[in-house]
Order: structure tokens, then C-alpha cells, then sequence
């Protein structure tokens, strides 16, 4: 079977006819750019005899390549590899796999603007925020490299004399990595280099449209691992579709699936891993909104909303899909809103200057214009946008105008406020009451990012505490869109309640045992319990 994704692209190309423009990214990276196929599948080898996944260029509708991906008995056996390849990590000390991500870091450094590069050719994001994505995976390396002298457990106070508790992270074994298209590089840094840390091994299924970035990554951490001695299915790659999601999802030797990807399919992957009483972290959904207050600092909040709105096309989770303005500055701040919209430079991601890319798929410009068909039957005013791009420039590519629109009704429960539309549409709503702003932010079923604009400290308060957002990111004075590594990312509610990156998230990465040891002469039971004869 081959999937195909386009149909803009008309006669098929090989990718022994490469543009120049593609080749000099794919050669780059090491990536063969006269082979007819590529095998999808690594686990120290790289074979792949199943589906053919073609990776579609949004910008131009050029074939980049062809991908061969795993049959079901090349799915097994790469698992089989993992499982491998986790029981030798096991044992290799916590410092010791920081330093094999340190190299890790270090390669990946030498060719982030590259991977960046090619990030924006395969995906379709702009350049910056390719090269941003890359730098993403390299700062949670770093992170790692840190982590890995510090994934404490703790010592407990036993109530039993000659007695001690301890809480012990040790690895959990092969986590199951499945991605989404829009991050095709940095969702697998965050899980990979913490999971590494913790002395797992790690089975990627990136998105089926975005092959040939899994396939760089995993060549750049190969040539790493390979130099330490280590076995290359530490990092297995996988590239199919739906089928191989399920193999990966149902089998017990993959005791953590992580999850990015839409609500719909991280509903089915949940139940399925709960099934098995497996452990999941999902990462689903947003659809978020920013408030702005009377007092806000104008200057700083409209080209956030801005970027918060349009940047990556309005393909990010964290993406602002609703603006709540007080009645008393919404004309004035959507009156410079859309001049800035209407200096928006789209094209090419990967010539500089340029803000706007495509959408990824033609399939996402019919769910735009759909989009779009019902806000306006619905009688919404479009203030702009609301059309694919009629330049006979850009009519190879997915563009689409990033909407603005103020939609009749602000019921949060109405489909236009309740669900993610994974493309740049605005729907502004006005408010008297922050306290009402704050009901239809958290009314929604999703509950990833949130952001207010305010310089009064009361409202800071109010937001950020119970009574405030329920999302997992709640900002102030900050966009919804852009989160550091730093602190623990993920989402509240239909978003999955997933977290990665920094805070706490490596503890989803271990197994964590209690072990009560006994030094003393006795064997006294808990709680004063007497079994004695
Ligand atoms: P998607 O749900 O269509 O696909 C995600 C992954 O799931 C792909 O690898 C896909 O092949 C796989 N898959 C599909 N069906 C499967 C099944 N039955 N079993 C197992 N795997 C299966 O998502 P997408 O369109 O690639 O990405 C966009 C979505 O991802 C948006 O909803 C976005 O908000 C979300 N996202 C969330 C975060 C976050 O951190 N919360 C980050 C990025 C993207």
C-alpha cells in the first residue's frame, strides 16, 4: 500500500530528481538523495520492507523521498532489539549515559541549522522556528546531561527500630515514543534524553508524513552510540502509520507509551495502554486562549497574539485559537492586530524573512476552509483572512490566510470555541469581568496553555491560583505559544495530563520501588502487629 498525502504534486516524482534545494539538506545529513526507496526502520540496522511513506514537501508538492516502513514481523523484531539493547543500558552508570547525551547534544549541535533546515522543508515551519525546534532537543540534552547525576530517590524514617526506607528510581525498560507531525524533532528529545537518562531503551514511531526527520535524528544519535560501543537500538525508529502505532501500543514489552498527538487518538492509545495496565504520559490537544486586560501593556500583547496565533502556521499545541478582549480596548487592539496581520510576509519557510509557511497537509487546508464555511454560516464577522492564497507563486503549496474572526456567540460549549482547529483561525470574544474571561477559558474540554495580560498584581493572583486557569501552562504577560524546556510541559484535562521536559517529568521515566531493609537483630511487623506463636 502507499500512502499518499498529496495530490497537488500531479506526476510523482522520483527522488533521483530532486530539487537543489532539497538535495543539498538531504546530502547534508546523510541522507541518500538518488536511492528510489530509504529503509524506515533502524534497530542497529537499518531494514524496512512494509509501506511505502512518501514524504511530501508542503511548500512546493515536490516528492522528497520514498520510505520504505516495518512489515509486522520487522515491528516485533525491532522490539525485540529494544528490549535488547535495555538490558545493557540498565547497567551502564546514570553519569556515564549523561555523557553518551552530552555527545549526543554535541553532534546534534554541529547540525541544527541543517536538521532545522530540514524540519522546514518536510514540515513546513519557518526557518527560525525549525532551527528553534532543533536547539530545543540540544537544551533538554544539556538538561539531561544534569539530570543524570541528580534522578534522586529518597531516604524514608521507619517506624521499626534497625530499620530504614528507601524509594529507588531504577529504569523502567523500552518506552514507546509516538509523535505528531508539527514537533518532528524536538517530542522525540524530550522523551529520548530523559528516558536515556533513566537508563531506558526507546522505540520512536514518528508521524507518517514526517519520515525523513526521524530519519536524520536517528542517524545522528546512530554514529553516537555506535563510537560509545552501545547497542543502536537504544534508539529503534519505526516510521509506518496507523498499524504500527497499535503493534507499539499493544505490546507488553513496551511498559511507558508516550503519546503526541490529537485528542481522537490518544483517547484510543490511552485506553488501550490502560488496557494492559501500562503507563502512559499523553500529550494531546489545546486550544488555547489569551485574556487581555484594560491595563495591559498593548505593545508587548498584540505582536504576542500575533505570533501566538500565526506562528508555525497555527500548528502548534500551544497555538492561540482564542483571544478574550475587555470591551473597553477590543477595537483599538484588534485595529493593530490586523495591521500587523496585514504585514505578514508568507512563502518560502526556508528563505529568510519570511513568517508565514504552509499548512503541512492539503487535507489540513479542507479542514481550514471548513473551518472557516462554518464560522461564517454561523454569522461570524471574518475581520480578515478566511482564503487559501490565490498567488500563482504559492498555489504548489498548502497556504492559507491566517483568519481573524468574532464569532456571534461566545457559548464556550459551541463547536467554534470547543474544539482544535489545527490551522491560524482567531476567534475573538469579548468581556466585561476577568472572572467571566477566566469561566470561558476553562469551559473547554482541552486545557494545555493560557496566558493573561495584566500589570494589576490582584488579577496575577487570581489567575494563577484556584480560582484561575486550569490549564497546564498559564502565562502572564507571556503568550500561550513558546514553552522553555525547563519547567514540566503538558496539558490539563482532554490535553492528556501528560508532562515532559523539565520539573518532575523524568519520574514517568523510572519504576520506582519502596525497599524497607532490616540492619537489626529483630523482625518487628508494621503498625505493632503481633503474629507471634
Ligand atoms: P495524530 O493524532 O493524527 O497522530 C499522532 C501519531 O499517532 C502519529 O504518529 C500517528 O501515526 C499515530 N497514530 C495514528 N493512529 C494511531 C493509533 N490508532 N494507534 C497508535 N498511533 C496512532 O496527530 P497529528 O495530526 O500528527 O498532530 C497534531 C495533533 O497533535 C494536534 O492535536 C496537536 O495539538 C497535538 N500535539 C500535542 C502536543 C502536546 O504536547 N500537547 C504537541 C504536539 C502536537
Amino acid at each position: 500500500m502507499i500512502l499518499l498525502r498529496h495530490t497537488v504534486c500531479g506526476t510523482l516524482r522520483g527522488a533521483r530528481n530532486l530539487s537543489t534545494r532539497a538535495s543539498a539538506i538531504l546530502s547534508a545529513l546523510d541522507i541518500p538523495v538518488g536511492a528510489a526507496e530509504l529503509p524506515g526502520v533502524y534497530d542497529g540496522q537499518w531494514s524496512g520492507s512494509g509501506d511505502v511513506l512518501e514524504s511530501v514537501c508542503p511548500t512546493t508538492g515536490e516528492v522528497l523521498a520514498r520510505v520504505r516502513s516495518a512489515t509486522p514481523h520487522e515491528v516485533h523484531e525491532a522490539l525485540g532489539k529494544s528490549k535488547e539493547a535495555y538490558l545493557h543500558l540498565r547497567t551502564v552508570p546514570a553519569p556515564k549515559r549523561g555523557e553518551l547525551l552530552r555527545q549526543i547534544r554535541e553532534a546534534l549541535s554541529a547540525k541544527r541549522d541543517v536538521l532545522g533546515a530540514l524540519v522546514s522543508l518536510e514540515m513546513g515551519k519557518i526557518k527560525t522556528e525549525g532551527i528553534g525546534e532543533v536547539q530545543e532537543f540540544v537544551d533538554i540534552c544539556d538538561y539531561a546531561v544534569g539530570l543524570s547525576r541528580m534522578m534522586n530517590g529518597r531516604v524514608v524514617a521507619s517506624e521499626r527500630p534497625g530499620h530504614t526506607i528507601l524509594e529507588v528510581p531504577n529504569p523502567i525498560g523500552v518506552v514507546g515514543v509516538l509523535t505528531a507531525f508539527n514537533f518532528p524533532v524536538a517530542v522525540y528529545g524530550w522523551n529520548f534524553s530523559l528516558s536515556v537518562a533513566a537508563g531506558n531503551a526507546n522505540v520512536w514511531k514518528p508521524s507518517p508524513s514526517t519520515p525523513l526527520c526521524s530519519i536524520a535524528v536517528t542517524k545522528i544519535i546512530a554514529r553516537v552510540l555506535e563510537k560509545n560501543g552501545l547497542p543502536g537500538a537504544v534508539s529503534t525508529l519505526i516510521t509506518g502509520g496507523k498499524d504500527v502505532g497499535e503493534a507499539i501500543v499493544a505490546s507488553r514489552d513496551v511498559p511507558l507509551v508516550s503519546f503526541t498527538g490529537s485528542e481522537a487518538v490518544g483517547r484510543v492509545v490511552g485506553k488501550a495502554v490502560q488496557s494492559r495496565f501500562g503507563k502512559s504520559i499523553l500529550e494531546l490537544g489545546g486550544n488555547n486562549a489569551s485574556i487581555v486586560m484594560p491595563d495591559a501593556d498593548m505593545p508587548l500583547a498584540v505582536p504576542a497574539v500575533f505570533f501566538g496565533a500565526i506562528g508555525t502556521a497555527g500548528q502548534r499545541c500551544t497555538s492561540t485559537r482564542r483571544l478574550y478582549l475587555h470591551r473597553a480596548i477590543a477595537p483599538k487592539f484588534l485595529d493593530t492586530l490586523q495591521k500587523l496581520y496585514a504585514t505578514i510576509s508568507v512563502g518560502d519557510p526556508l528563505v529568510d524573512g519570511t513568517l508565514l509557511g504552509p499548512l503541512h497537509t492539503h487535507a489540513a487546508v479542507g479542514i481550514y476552509s471548513d473551518a472557516v464555511d462554518r464560522l461564517r454560516q454561523s454569522g461570524a464577522e471574518i475581520l480578515t483572512g478566511g482564503r487559501k492564497y490565490d498567488h500563482a507563486s504559492l498555489s504548489q503549496g498548502n497556504f492559507v490566510q491566517p483568519t481573524i474572526s468574532v464569532p456571534k456567540t461566545t457559548d464556550p460549549a459551541d463547536m467554534i470555541w470547543s474544539t482544535e482547529t489545527f490551522a491560524p483561525i482567531l476567534n475573538v470574544g469579548l468581556f466585561d469581568e476577568l472572572e467571566q474571561a477566566i469561566e470561558w477559558n476553562n469551559a473547554v474540554p482541552q486545557g494545555l496553555s493560557s496566558s493573561l495580560w495584566t500589570r494589576d498584581v490582584r488579577n496575577v493572583g487570581k489567575w494563577i491560583g484556584p480560582e484561575g486557569s486550569d490549564a497546564g501552562i498559564v502565562n502572564v504577560n507571556v503568550g500561550t505559544s513558546g514553552a522553555e524546556i525547563g519547567a514540566a510541559f503538558g496539558g490539563n484535562k482532554s490535553t492528556g495530563w501528560g508532562r515532559e521536559s523539565g520539573g518532575d517529568a523524568w519520574k514517568q521515566y523510572v519504576r520506582w520501588s519502596a525497599c524497607t531493609v532490616n540492619f537489626s537483630d529483630a523482625a518487628p511487623l508494621a503498625q505493632g502487629v503481633d503474629f507471634s506463636t
